[in-house]
Order: structure tokens, then C-alpha cells, then sequence
């Protein structure tokens, strides 16, 4: 199904033809490479997709509007919040990373819980979702359920979502670990009981990624990613994903998706390409470099909790009385006082005044989530440098007692 777009003519010159830029991989070709193991799938993202000129890495094809061959022909792209070449390269990807059917980027992971709730759930229909998801995500369903626009309800770890789905309901959403509590769950349990309630069932994977979780093979029918974090993973891209188990929920993200417009542009999609083809690596850096700083805080009198799931860079903790939060955060040099997380630098969240700040105090405090706890997303860098900049900034933190 190569078509070339040009040949070279019998005097030599080039007659060009209007032919798909974009090499969609054959079903065969997907399934050969479904084969692979990830890292081989994610060093090969994007590779060689474009025919026309055999480039290596994907181009960016910012052509918002694409000429027709003629009346009722197309080359596949018309328009480019429709379908643009480079977008669909790394859904492409995105849907293979993910054992899906298809793959949706979108502009943020907001627009991607947006888009999720908005196509799948119809109006007035129940929603039930951990309360304590990513703060944001805690915000707009919330904002959902005072407009009245949906039944929400917001419960707390598996014998709140298993006794919440006795009941009927469009869709569930999780997280695994839950953010900052670092609450872990089962998957396969969780689909079981969503859909014995009629629900689908949507797993916020931003954390661990199809690297360290792939929800689709865990019985979910919907996996969501802000992609801003781990998957992008150098802090320069803003962007969301979808990806599902099936062809009609595929059909109607599609609809929807190409209706309201948060479609991500080419330039980030191959930013988001070009991030994915190190997934694998930065992530074992990242839990090795945790696993370090994990031991050194567990060793450190500053520290009275640390919540580590095992797997990813994220591990949150609670600092003891008697160490100043503000002057600890002032005091980091290689960790950077800042809100985001899966980038190759360390950062350190405050999420009580930072992404969870729209949480209720007293929700917040349902789920043990206190001023003290900080949240860490442990980079690439040396673990030494990081584990001797938590204890410099410790000791600074503790020199007004
Ligand atoms: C950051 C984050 C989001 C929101 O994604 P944006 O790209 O910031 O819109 C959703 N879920 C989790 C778990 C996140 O960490």
C-alpha cells in the first residue's frame, strides 16, 4: 500500500502524484510488530513513515488544509483537525504502546478527561471516580456534579468504588497509584465490578505508563494519559491521550473529538514522538534514582512518612515537625520548587498549595493528604547530587528550630 508520491519520468524530470503521505501499517504489519518488546516499539516510534522521502525520523506537517486529487477523492487528509499526518503517526504509536484499536491526542490531559466523559457518558448519566484523583480532574468533576450536568460520585479506595458500583453507572474513573497518596489498585477488580454495573471503565495511566501498566490488557476499556508527563517527558509539551479497547468507543472519541476541536498540533505531536522513543529508558533511570532517594529519606529524622509505590519516579512524603516546608522548598537547588512531574529534571510539588489546591481542606484531609506532605518527581539526573541536595535543603529547613 506504498504508493510513491513521486516517480522519476522516462526524460528524467519528476512527475509528481497525488498519493498518501502517510504510511498507515498494514493489519498484518501492526500485529507482526505487536510482537516486539516495548523498547524495540518505542525506539521504532515514528520511524520511517514518510514513503515519499524515507526520512527516518517523521516530519512535521503543519498544512492545515490538504488539495483534493479531485471530486469525492481525497488523500486521506483533508483538513487538520480532522486527521493530520504527523498526529496520526503518534496515535499510531500510542495505540500500539497501549494493546488498543485506537489512540487519541489531545491538546492537555484535561482535554483528554474532557473529551473521555463528554463522549462516552450521556447527559445525566452516573459517573464514578476516586476522589482523590489529580487535583484538576477532581475540580471538573466536581464542577460536573454541582452544574447537575452528570451524576458524580466521588469515593475513596476499592470498598468505596466497590460499594458505589452496586448501583448502575456510564463510567468509572481511576487512577493507579492515586496521586499524591500513592494508593494502589487492581485493575482487573475494578473493571469486573465496573462492568457488572454497566459502566465502562477508564484508567488514568499517567503515572506508570504502558511501560509499567497497560490498563486495555487489564480488562479497562479506556486508558488516559497526560502526556505532558512521563510519556512527553522533558517538560516542553503540553498534551493528552485516549486510547480504547474497542472500535465503537474509538468511533465516538473520533466524533466528538473532530466536533469540539482539542485536537494536538504537529508540532507537539512530534515533540511527543520524539519523547516516546526514550520512554523506557528514562523510566528505569527514574525508578532507580527513586529507589535511592526512597532509602535516604526512610534514613532521614526530617521525614516521619514516605509513600512509594514501587514503580515510577513519584514518591511523596511527609516531613516531621520541626522542618519548615517553606524554607525546605526555598532551599532545593537541584530539585526545582515546581508543579509538574516525568520530566528528566527532579521537581518538588507542594501538592496542598500547588495541584491540589482546589481540593476542599477537609476532602484533602479525608484522604490524609496534609500540608507536610511533598511530593517528588525524581529525575535522570546523578542520584548522589539528588540525595545530597535533600540533605542540605533538610539541614537549612531545620536551622530555625
Ligand atoms: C497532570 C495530570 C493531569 C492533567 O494533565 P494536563 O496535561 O496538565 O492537562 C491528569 N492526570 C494526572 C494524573 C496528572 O498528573
Amino acid at each position: 500500500m506504498t504508493t510513491p508520491v513521486s516517480q522519476t519520468s522516462a526524460d528524467g524530470g519528476q512527475a509528481l502524484r497525488c498519493a498518501p503521505v502517510h504510511h498507515h501499517p498494514s493489519w498484518e504489519e501492526a500485529r507482526a510488530q505487536r510482537e516486539w518488546g516495548i523498547d524495540t516499539v518505542l525506539a521504532h516510534v515514528g520511524t520511517a513513515t514518510d514513503p515519499a522521502t524515507g526520512a527516518i525520523t517523521t516530519p512535521i506537517h503543519l498544512s492545515t488544509a490538504y488539495s483534493h486529487p479531485g471530486l469525492h477523492q481525497s488523500t486521506g487528509y483533508d483538513y487538520a483537525r480532522t486527521a493530520s499526518p504527523t498526529r496520526d503517526v503518534l496515535q499510531d504509536a500510542l495505540a500500539r504502546l497501549d494493546h488498543g484499536v485506537a489512540s487519541f491526542a489531545t491538546t492537555t490531559g484535561m482535554a483528554a478527561l474532557q473529551l473521555t466523559v463528554e463522549a462516552l457518558v450521556p447527559p445525566g448519566g452516573r459517573i464514578v471516580a476516586l476522589e482523590d484523583l489529580y487535583g484538576g480532574s477532581f475540580r471538573y468533576l466536581e464542577g460536573l456534579s454541582t452544574s447537575g450536568v452528570y451524576d458524580v460520585d466521588l469515593v475513596l479506595g476499592a470498598e468505596g468504588l466497590r460499594r458505589a458500583l452496586a448501583r448502575p453507572a456510564a463510567l468509572v474513573i481511576i487512577e493507579t497509584p492515586t496521586n499524591p497518596m500513592m494508593e494502589q489498585f487492581d485493575v482487573a477488580e475494578v473493571a469486573t465490578w465496573a462492568h457488572a454495573a454497566g459502566a465502562l471503565l477508564a484508567v488514568d495511566n499517567t503515572f506508570l505508563t504502558p511501560v509499567r501498566l497497560r490498563p486495555l490488557d487489564e480488562g479497562a476499556d479506556v486508558a488516559l494519559y497526560s502526556a505532558t508527563k512521563y510519556l512527553g517527558g522533558h517538560n516542553d509539551v503540553s498534551a493528552g491521550v485516549v486510547t480504547v479497547r474497542e472500535e465503537v468507543l474509538g468511533k465516538r472519541l473520533q466524533y466528538r473529538l473532530n466536533t469540539t476541536g482539542a485536537t494536538l498540533d504537529p508540532f507537539s505531536s512530534f515533540l511527543l514522538l520524539r519523547g516516546l522513543k526514550t520512554l523506557s529508558l528514562r523510566l528505569a533511570r527514574h525508578e532507580a534514582n527513586a529507589r535511592r532517594v526512597v532509602a535516604f529519606l526512610e534514613s532521614s529524622p526530617a521525614v516521619s512518612r514516605v509513600l512509594y509505590p514501587g514503580r515510577s519516579g513519584m514518591v511523596s512524603f511527609e516531613v516531621a515537625p520541626g522542618t519548615d516546608v517553606a524554607r525546605l522548598l526555598e532551599a532545593v537547588r537541584v530539585f526545582t520548587f515546581a508543579e509538574s512531574l516525568g520530566g528528566v529534571e527532579s521537581l518538588v510539588t507542594c501538592p496542598s498549595v500547588q495541584t491540589h489546591a482546589d481540593v476542599p481542606p477537609q476532602t484533602r484531609a479525608r484522604y490524609g493528604l496534609t500540608d507536610r506532605l511533598l511530593r517528588l518527581s525524581v529525575g535522570i539526573e546523578d542520584a548522589e547530587d539528588l540525595v545530597a541536595d535533600l540533605r542540605q535543603a533538610f539541614a537549612a529547613a531545620a536551622s530555625t528550630r
